[in-house]
């Protein structure tokens, strides 16, 4: 620009140009310093297993929230299964510091009443996010705890629409909240953790319906839900 005549040379060191004409500049961004959704909050954290819990645990801290975990899932069969899962969340947990509940009983029986009739996939799986999201309600009410939410929120072969709308109505019911985010996002991420810390990781979602689902394609529970309408076309 000097050379074509272009600006005026003020100072050689630092170089410094004028220009013959006024330059606009943006303003400047001021970095507003947020506050985050969960400081100061104390949070319980519903965990399905080990793997999905290492990004949920990470990133609710991040978040600010002083998270607990807890442990009902009565739908996992058979019993040697839901100890193997239990045992490796436990092991992650004592990993990286997080306070548990754990709900001692095997409430199987529960399950098994509570989805009969309602075998097929998606419609028992509303109920079994049900029973284990109003325990973890229940248990959050009766220790103080601010809000709630749970690990199923991670995972794509989970209904994530259905889980939230559960949560919310259930956190209504006993005057909590339901933090509600996409940790699906952090798929990978919960990957990488688990591989990383030798994670046991399971092959079927829980329950003996899964289990017969991941081995046969024909099981007669594998009832895919309803395709989504075709979208309208734009006019
Ligand atoms: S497939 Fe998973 S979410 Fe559905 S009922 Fe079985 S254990 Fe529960």
């Amino acid at each position: 620009m000097l050379a074509q005549g272009k600006a005026k040379l003020v100072a050689e060191t630092p170089l410094t140009i004028q220009l013959p004409y006024a330059v606009l500049l943006k303003p400047r961004l001021r970095v507003q310093s947020e506050r985050k959704p969960g400081e100061g909050q104390c949070l319980l954290l519903h965990i399905c297993c080990g793997p999905c819990s290492t990004y949920a645990i990470q990133r609710l801290r991040e978040q600010g929230f002083a998270v607990s975990g807890f442990w009902y899932n009565p739908n996992i069969h058979p019993f040697a299964e839901h100890e193997r899962r239990r045992e490796c969340a436990h092991a992650y947990a004592e990993e990286v510091g997080l306070p548990m509940v754990w709900w001692e009983e095997y409430e199987m029986p529960a399950y098994f009443r509570a989805v009969v009739g309602h075998e097929a996939f998606g419609e028992r799986c509303a109920i079994c996010y049900r029973l284990r999201l109003e325990r973890t309600a229940q248990v959050a009410r009766e220790r103080g705890f601010y809000a709630f939410t749970t690990t199923l929120l991670i995972s794509p072969y989970q209904q994530q629409a259905v889980i939230r709308s559960i949560g919310e109505e259930t956190a209504g019911q006993y005057g909590l909240e339901f933090y509600f985010e996409n940790f699906r996002r952090g798929w990978s991420e919960r990957g990488r953790i688990a591989r990383e810390q030798e994670l046991y990781q399971q092959r079927y979602c829980g329950c003996v319906y899964s289990e017969w689902e991941a081995k046969d394609r024909q099981a007669s529970t594998w009832r895919r839900l309803p395709a989504k309408r075709k979208q309208k076309k734009d006019k």
